[in-house]
């Protein structure tokens, strides 16, 4: 991988593996913490942004409880989860506040991400984190988190944040420098590929199990979340995380497996909303607000002149223009009754009609499609 190709993957999530970040002991390995920092500041100088998905907790927290974790049964872990969190995420605060970066702890869980009323929300916080400047520290939030109601690993959850925020590029780093034909720490035989296109159910059968004792997430979950993120329209990255400045090292061309992104993530997000098939209502446009679609911009509340249909946030509605013409779809971020309420006002005016202080637009151009206009 040449250093220009890294440099085109603008927006950034790096996973931590636990093996990394934790010694034997399953004490934070400082050291290598710190060392991440320094490639996290290097990252950003070079014009990325950073989102970081790190592993660790129940790990940590199996030390400050002093329990082991083979044996432990869920209520066990879920108090390891808690007590381990504080201690990761001010870990990560303190190396990155070395290089000035404020850190911002985001724990999710499945519903977060799947069902889209609230990935509206995890999207739009985790983007505002962004503009300002702060590093988004996501974890399960495993202190709640059943065994039936869990991502599981933190690989499919990176690749989850990934689909949601559209990064460009997802960096699974662990203690495996890239993916093999079979495990290569088992079959010398083994024989590494650098590139994947397109992820076959034969790639899946090379990866076999799970691999590490520590975390989840052996080669093949790293492959299935390479190919939701793949999916998504990110460039998705398997590299050694136990080498030193292993960030550094991959924008210098180090060795790793690219699988290669299916599509843009603006190109996913449309297909994606595209192929919606519950349309639960639609918003009448005035000639402004269709005009504003067009050239990129999000549906304001002062742009829409009727509501119709019974709708929730983050359900899929038509756009219809002043001239009766279907514009495009895409997710409302107010339910149907709000948007009754707000429609042709200004964002300003919103807290003064709902009583809260709601969100400034209507439907976000990132939740749009537009059709081809005929
Ligand atoms: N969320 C878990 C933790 O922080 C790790 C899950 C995984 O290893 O993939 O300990």
């Amino acid at each position: 991988m040449s250093t220009l190709f890294l440099n085109d993957l603008r927006r950034l999530i790096v996973k931590i593996g636990s093996t990394l970040l934790v010694d034997n002991a399953n004490r934070i390995n400082r050291d290598w913490l710190n060392d991440l920092a320094e490639d996290v500041a290097f990252l950003r100088a070079a014009g990325h942004q950073v989102l970081i998905v790190s592993s660790g907790a129940v790990a940590i927290g199996s030390h400050v409880l002093g329990i082991n974790l083979r044996r432990s049964r869920l209520e066990e872990l879920q108090a390891a989860a808690a007590a381990g969190q504080v201690q990761l995420v001010h870990a990560y605060q303190d190396a990155l506040g070395r290089h000035d970066i404020n850190a911002a702890q985001v724990l999710l869980t499945p519903d977060d991400t799947e069902v889209r009323r609230r990935f509206l929300n995890v999207r739009g916080t985790l983007e505002k984190l962004l503009e300002h400047d702060v590093i988004p520290i996501i974890n399960e939030n495993d202190t709640v988190a059943t065994d039936e109601l869990r991502y599981g690993d933190n690989d499919r959850l990176a690749a989850r944040v990934a689909q949601v925020v559209m990064a460009d590029g997802l960096i699974l780093l662990s203690d495996v420098d890239g993916f093999y034909t079979a495990d290569p720490r088992a079959d010398a035989e083994a024989q590494f590929i650098g590139s994947v296109d397109y992820i076959t159910e034969e790639h899946l059968e090379m990866a076999g199990g799970s691999g590490s004792s520590l975390g989840s997430g052996g080669m093949r979950t790293k492959l299935q979340a390479a190919r939701i993120a793949t999916h998504a329209g990110c460039v998705t990255i398997v590299a050694s995380g136990a080498i030193e400045r292993p960030l550094r090292a991959l924008a210098n061309g180090g060795k790793c497996t690219v699988f290669a992104a299916e599509a843009t993530p603006a190109a996913a997000r449309k297909q994606w909303l595209a192929g919606m098939l519950a349309v639960c209502g639609e918003l009448r446009l005035d000639a402004g607000a269709a005009a504003a679609l067009e050239s990129g911009s999000s549906l304001l509340p002062v742009g829409m002149t009727e509501v119709i249909g019974h709708f929730r946030r983050g359900d899929a509605v038509t756009l219809v223009g002043a001239d009766g013409q279907e514009l495009g779809r895409g997710l409302a971020a107010y339910a149907s009754d709000e948007a009754i309420v707000i429609k042709g006002c200004r964002s300003e005016q919103i807290e003064g009609k709902l009583g809260y202080r709601g969100r400034s637009v209507m439907v976000h151009r990132d939740d749009m499609v537009l059709f081809d206009r005929k």
